[in-house]
């Protein structure tokens, strides 16, 4: 029996009731939801959900080490969000010039607007020059420089010599196609170790037992419908962010949150969902990304009177300022009047002064990307850009081994027995309130094989398993099977878009208590509608209707709390940026937002959760880094 499911999802009774609501049927009984959904049970070591980077990289380290591991996910692995990474993957490496991964530790605390727990920082910064000469060696096909060293390109928020040394070149690239270089890599090496993959099959839920142990998870094959429990001692949540929780993303339709929301589900709590990067250059209209490299590389942004306005926001690092002072100054600029374009809304982003080779060569994918969805010859003409969501700081806490925690006896760092996260949907936090561009790669690889690390820290291939609860995975079903047959008022999509536009105008770039206060009202009143969808595909077989309405449960679940942590933060920080309280409040505020949801209601609970500012261990020499204004 799941312990705290909340009522959305109780008992086969309570089911009866919930499901009235929308259909006029008594809900089935246990043993029909047994009969009509018979489930196929699997046992591994570790299951991964997840094959971007963090779940391959985990699910590859664990084949290595001589686990039994299944990796099951919704899309084909190489179709995972880390494929659309562009711009590349920080690491002190050293190649341009000299580079210390304690001023990379430094840059990405500071970025942290000081919410970044300081030991997990520590462990990524230290070992990113070595996972990334790993993937040099799986065989990632960076760009190079004339001695054939791998190529770094500055990026934002990159300093030597602690903030006082001007840019570093810290950003390892593969092209501008990053991304798709290290998760193709990536598949390859997973396969070559045997990992047993379970593509298109879609995880509904954690099967966790009496004692708050997570022993699996319960996932439906996409193209029959089959029903699949996998049990396992370790199970690693790698299910990427929720970008699709606003209207205008650069993140792919599927990243809709689903591993936070199990994580919900389980009456667990996720951090720091407040904290959501606009990135500075998304495409005017379309959203699609145009990397930060483009500035690396010696692009500039230009407002309505021609005039580079950064100098004025961003008087040392200027473009190159940390993603939130970009996304904010862009945004200034628009609101007092000084956008491009008849409606003065957008900001363009002035490439054609480049090199024609540098654009060729190092940005090859964004110039076709201009032209596909902008219309635009990057070496004529500038590119018309707007702040988009980009990226989640927040998702499941976790410490800088993998392990997720919770808050529990007085313990903030209680670890849940058999629970870990990765990527994209964990919260480390090395991001704290502001994540550095080319840190979510490096995040990624970091902390898949942390995961994998770890997994062989605690268990031997092979270790008994504690049996599953008799009736795990049950009430999940229960959920499926109300969706699939349910014929409220509303379409999927008119819940989602309600949902999206709420997010997109009370959440954005610059945040205000009565706006916020509008935004919890709104998001309760949709949740409320996810009770009166209607599904048209009864089917089980590629029901696409039916998976879009589990995302859009999952988004849900991630955007309340996202809104009611906004509102609840009276202070500025990192991409949490209130007109009504300007300046950041340590004595308050340097604390992580726990939170909870009623699944029933969408009511959300906060607690909060101290910030770890101490270092992993002081032989290297390093101190945790004090507060300081954060000025770029
Ligand atoms: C356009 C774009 C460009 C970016 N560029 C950069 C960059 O240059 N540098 C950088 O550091 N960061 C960049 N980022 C951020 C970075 O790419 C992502 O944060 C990172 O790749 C996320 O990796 P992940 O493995 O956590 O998740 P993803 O790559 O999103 O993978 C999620 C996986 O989870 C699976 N999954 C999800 N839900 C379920 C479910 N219910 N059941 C089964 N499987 C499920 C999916 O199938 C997928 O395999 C960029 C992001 C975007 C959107």
């Amino acid at each position: 029996m799941l312990p705290s499911f909340g009522r959305r999802f109780l008992s086969i009774r309570s089911f009866s009731t919930v499901v009235s609501r929308t259909t006029p049927v008594t809900g089935p009984s246990q043993g029909q939801i047994s009969r009509e959904y018979p489930i196929v049970d699997h046992t591994y070591d570790a299951v991964v959900v997840g094959a971007g980077g963090a779940g391959l990289r985990a699910a590859m380290g664990l084949a290595q080490k001589g686990y039994d591991v299944a990796c099951i996910s919704k899309l084909f692995p190489t179709r995972s969000h880390t494929v659309a990474a562009q711009g590349g993957i920080n690491a002190a490496l050293g190649n341009m010039g000299r580079d210390d991964w304690r001023y990379h530790m430094y840059d990405t605390v500071k970025g942290s607007d000081w919410l970044g727990d300081q030991d997990a920082i520590h462990y990524m910064c230290k070992e990113a020059p070595s996972t990334v000469r790993e993937l040099e060696h799986m065989g990632v096909p960076f760009s190079r420089t004339d001695e054939g060293k791998i190529y770094q390109r500055p990026f934002g928020g990159q300093s030597l010599d602690y903030g006082k040394g001007g840019q570093a070149q810290r950003c390892a690239a593969a092209a501008d196609r990053t991304g798709h270089a290290i998760l193709h890599t990536m598949y390859g090496q997973a396969l070559k170790y045997n990992t047993k993959f379970f593509i298109e099959y879609f995880a509904l839920d954690l099967l966790m037992d009496q004692d708050g142990a997570c022993r699996g998870v319960l996932a439906m094959c996409m193209e029959d419908g089959s029903i699949h429990r996998f049990r396992a001692n370790e199970t690693i949540l790698a299910t990427g962010g929720y970008g699709r929780a606003y209207f205008s993303c650069t993140s792919a339709h599927t990243c809709t949150g689903d591993g936070n929301a199990m994580v919900s589900r389980a009456g667990l709590p996720l951090s720091d969902l407040e904290f959501v990067q606009f990135h500075p250059t998304g495409i005017y209209g379309a959203g699609c990304l145009i990397t930060e490299g483009s500035r690396g590389e010696g692009g500039f942004l230009l407002n309505g009177l021609g005039e580079r306005f950064m100098e004025r926001y961003a008087p040392t690092a200027k473009d190159l300022a940390s993603r939130d002072v970009v996304s904010r100054a862009m945004t200034v600029e628009i609101l007092e009047g000084r956008g491009v374009g008849p409606n003065k809304d957008h900001i363009l982003l002035q490439l054609s002064h480049l090199p024609a080779e540098v654009l060729r060569e190092r940005l090859p994918g964004i110039s076709e990307t201009a032209a596909i969805f902008a219309g635009v010859d990057v070496t004529k003409e500038p590119i018309p850009v707007l702040p988009t969501v980009h990226y989640n700081m927040g998702g499941i806490p976790t410490i800088w081994t993998g392990e997720a925690v919770t808050m529990k006896n007085g313990n903030p760092d209680s670890i849940i027995p058999g629970l870990m996260a990765a990527g994209e949907a964990s919260c480390a936090s090395v991001h704290g309130a502001n994540r550095l561009g080319a840190n979510s790669l490096l995040d990624i690889v970091v902390f898949g094989r942390a995961c994998a690390d770890t997994v062989e820290r605690k268990h031997k291939p092979g270790d008994k398993q504690a049996p599953l609860p008799a009736d795990a995975g049950m009430q999940s079903l229960e959920n499926l099977d109300r969706l699939r047959h349910s014929n409220g008022k509303y379409t999927v999509a008119e819940v989602r878009t309600s949902m999206q536009k709420t997010m997109q105008n009370h959440a954005a770039v610059f945040r205000r208590q009565d706006l916020l206060e509008e935004g919890v009202r709104k998001m309760y009143d949709i949740y409320g509608q996810l009770d009166h969808v209607r599904l048209r595909d009864r089917s089980m077989t590629y029901n696409t209707d039916l998976i879009e309405a589990l995302e859009l449960q999952n988004l849900m679940i991630n955007a309340v709390q996202t809104m009611v942590g906004a509102e609840a933060r009276k202070e500025s920080r990192g991409a949490h940026a209130r007109d009504d309280f300007k300046e950041r409040d340590d004595a308050t505020w340097m604390k992580h937002t726990m939170s909870w949801v009623d699944l029933q209601t969408g009511k959300v609970k906060l607690g909060y959760r101290p910030v770890h500012v101490n270092v992993l261990n002081d032989t290297d020499g390093v101190q945790p880094f004090p507060p300081q204004k954060r000025v770029y």
